[in-house]
């Protein structure tokens, strides 16, 4: 398994750092994240470390593949499937991603508004 020593994300899934888990199975992890920006905000990360989608591989379809199957799982556990929620995937600075291990948000419980404020 790849692993960061000094990433967070690697020692939230090891249980090395405290995380309120939704789901874990051997291929990926779901826990709330630690600031919400909605009432359902859950991030799910493989348990591999992968940086960011700058550094995804063909060899890693599999999990990427297998997160969308848990997010169809966390959603219908955190009561947002028939409503409806969004997956944000950050990536690189633009984007504003501050963690580098690779992480989809599970956003919703309330409407989301447009896919990107304008400014
Ligand atoms: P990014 O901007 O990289 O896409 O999002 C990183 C997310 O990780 C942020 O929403 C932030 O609140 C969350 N986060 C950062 N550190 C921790 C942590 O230690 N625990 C949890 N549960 N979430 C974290
Ligand atoms: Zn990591």
């Amino acid at each position: 398994m790849r692993r960061d020593p000094e990433c967070i994300f690697c020692k939230i899934v090891a249980g090395e750092l405290p995380s309120k888990k939704v789901y874990q199975d051997d291929k990926v992890t779901a826990f709330h994240d630690i600031h919400p920006i909605a009432p359902v905000h859950i991030l799910i990360v493989p348990n591999q470390h992968i940086a960011s989608v700058n550094q995804v591989e063909p060899e890693d379809a599999d999990v990427l593949g297998h997160m969308f199957w848990v997010a169809r799982q966390v959603a219908e556990q955190m009561g947002v499937a028939e409503r409806g929620y969004r997956l944000i995937v950050n990536t690189g600075e633009h984007a504003g991603q501050v963690i580098f291990h690779i992480h989809m948000h599970l956003l919703g419980g309330r409407p989301l508004g447009r896919m990107l404020c304008q400014s």
